[in-house]
């Protein structure tokens, strides 16, 4: 029996379900029962009141995400080494120290940080939100972390003062877009269409057509209708943007805009955690319910 069945089978034995984050690969997404990014997959988790388990492919601070707002399930994390290192760049030290400079500002953490972190913000936001959220506080000036380029994007949206902490932090596979590439892809493809992710440079933001998040990329693509559309994020999101849009051409802006955190999960690896329940992410309190508060308080403000 080929290895996917066998994880379908299984999956249904054990009152599974599978989230494939867009990054995953094609496979994987193939297999999944949601695909999605991380906070539209946790709210799936959330919906699925059956499942009893959550095989959530995707890297360790999502698989944390998913299961503090879903305490009543069990959640795996497939390959226990998938770590994103924009979410490690974000210690609590450092956001002691920055908190000690800035006692009145609030802090606004993006989802892409470790629990440990989130514990200690005011509100969580996504790439997609950032702009809703911050816009929503009654302040001028917001500590914001770990993206650098996504704390200049929401500054130059919201006209307040964004405050990155750390100073630096960014995403190495976003960093490998540059224009050049897309210049040269405009000269074959002169009228598609260019969409940037938020995490990438202000170079990179300069030349787009449409900013946005994975889930906005994905609206966006559909609802757009140019034939051609040069995409700069991981290079997982083509196979679902081809998927949904069969007679649009998907070109990726930079061809090793791999993350190799999020290609960690394979099928194999899907199959023996779901066979042995191992790789079980757990999030101690009182640090779930501080940053359970943090991830609510901007589902109030999206809401
Ligand atoms: S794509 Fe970037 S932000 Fe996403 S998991 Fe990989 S390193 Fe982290």
């Amino acid at each position: 029996m080929a290895l996917a069945e066998k994880i379908l089978r299984l999956k249904k034995e054990k009152k599974a379900i599978i989230l494939a984050h867009n990054y995953q690969r094609p496979e994987v997404q193939d297999i999944a029962d949601y695909v999605g990014d991380s906070i539209e997959l946790s709210g799936k988790a959330m919906e699925e009141k059956e499942a009893e388990i959550i095989v959530f492919a995707a890297v360790d601070f999502m698989a944390e995400s998913a299961a503090i707002l879903n305490s009543d399930k069990k959640v795996l994390l497939p390959s226990a080494g998938a770590r994103c290192p924009m979410a490690q760049m974000l210690t609590v030290d450092e956001i002691k120290r920055w908190r000690v400079l800035y006692p009145l500002v609030p802090l606004v953490l993006y989802v892409n940080t470790l629990a440990s972190a989130k514990a200690y913000c005011d509100v969580c936001c996504t790439s997609a939100n950032a702009v809703e959220v911050i816009n929503a506080l009654d302040a001028e000036t917001v500590l914001f972390g770990p993206d650098h380029n996504l704390a200049e994007y929401v500054q130059e949206k919201t006209g307040k003062t964004i405050i990155p902490i750390p100073e630096r932090g960014f995403c190495p596979t976003h960093l490998l877009f540059q224009p050049e590439e897309v210049q040269v892809l405009k000269a074959d493809f002169q009228d598609a269409v260019v969409m940037v992710h938020p995490e990438c440079t202000a170079e990179m933001r300069k030349i787009a057509d449409f900013i946005g998040s994975t889930s906005q990329m994905c609206r966006y693509a559909r609802e757009n209708n140019a034939e051609t559309f040069i995409v700069a994020t991981e290079e997982g999101l083509l196979h679902r943007l081809k998927r949904d849009n069969p007679s649009k051409r998907f070109v990726l802006a930079y061809e090793g805009a791999i993350c190799p955190n999020m290609k960690l999960n394979t099928l194999e690896r899907i199959y023996m955690a779901l066979k042995e329940e191992r790789h079980v992410v757990t999030v101690p309190e009182p640090i779930a319910s501080k940053a359970r508060k943090a991830l609510e308080k901007m589902f109030e403000i999206t809401r």
